[in-house]
């Protein structure tokens, strides 16, 4: 699924268990339209993440769900070597009977060999998204010193490389589309996939990927 760029509040923030005034809504440097409702509010923004797709489908539809969204996002921010003000992200959403933090895990695994190699290890951290609980951040072992870590550059001497974002879809998220969150469960993911690409070829700059230069491009 695709969904719109220009996005209600209500989307990207109040049906993903962020309501308004939270200090959560601090974690999403967000550009704002510059139009007001009746209300004078102004409801209306840039998306800052594929993430209100996750309500959009699932109040379309029944579940068993399984998306995948991929998408352009934007967030107020200063430019640099691993940041844009806009970027990509994929987007992932099963929800049915019986899903378990397993399956999330079994999930991602999965995806992480095929990108990065069978021999890929995953390490899942705890991590804060409002709208999934728990959250994690998922890791895989780095391709470049085998998880040594010591002077390498690519996972600044850590030996693990974080790569996405994920967790079972938080309760409140499930009942704000309708969904009863004791018969249904889910889990949802997001991955930047500038950041895979730049890990996978070598990038070392996400700004190359905007800058239309066709020495850059034609490489792909
Ligand atoms: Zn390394």
């Amino acid at each position: 699924m695709e969904g719109p760029e220009v996005e209600w509040d209500h989307y990207n923030f109040e049906m993903l268990n962020i309501p308004k005034g939270h200090p959560a809504r601090d974690m999403w440097n967000t550009l704002w339209v510059d139009y007001q409702n009746e209300a004078g509010e102004q409801p209306m923004l840039l998306r800052t993440h594929t993430s209100p797709m996750q309500a959009r489908v699932m109040e379309n539809s029944k579940p068993p769900i399984r998306v995948v969204v991929p998408g352009k996002c934007y967030r107020y921010e200063a430019t640099d070597a691993t940041h844009e003000w806009h970027f990509y992200q994929v987007e992932g959403l099963a929800v049915d009977e019986g899903i378990t933090f397993a399956d999330l895990k079994g999930t991602l695994y999965a995806f992480a060999r095929r990108m990065f190699g069978e021999d890929r290890k995953v390490r899942f951290r705890c991590d804060y998204f409002p709208f999934v609980e728990p959250g994690v951040d998922m890791s895989i072992d780095c391709f470049a010193c085998d998880g040594e870590g010591s002077g390498c550059r690519i996972c600044r001497d850590s030996g693990w490389i974080e790569i996405m974002g994920a967790g079972m879809v938080h309760p409140k998220v499930l009942a704000g589309v309708g969904y009863d969150p004791e018969k249904y469960t889910g889990f949802a993911f997001g991955l930047g996939p500038e950041r895979i690409a730049m890990l996978k070829y070598g990038i070392d700059d996400i700004r190359l990927f905007y800058a239309n230069d066709l020495r850059f491009l034609r490489q792909f």
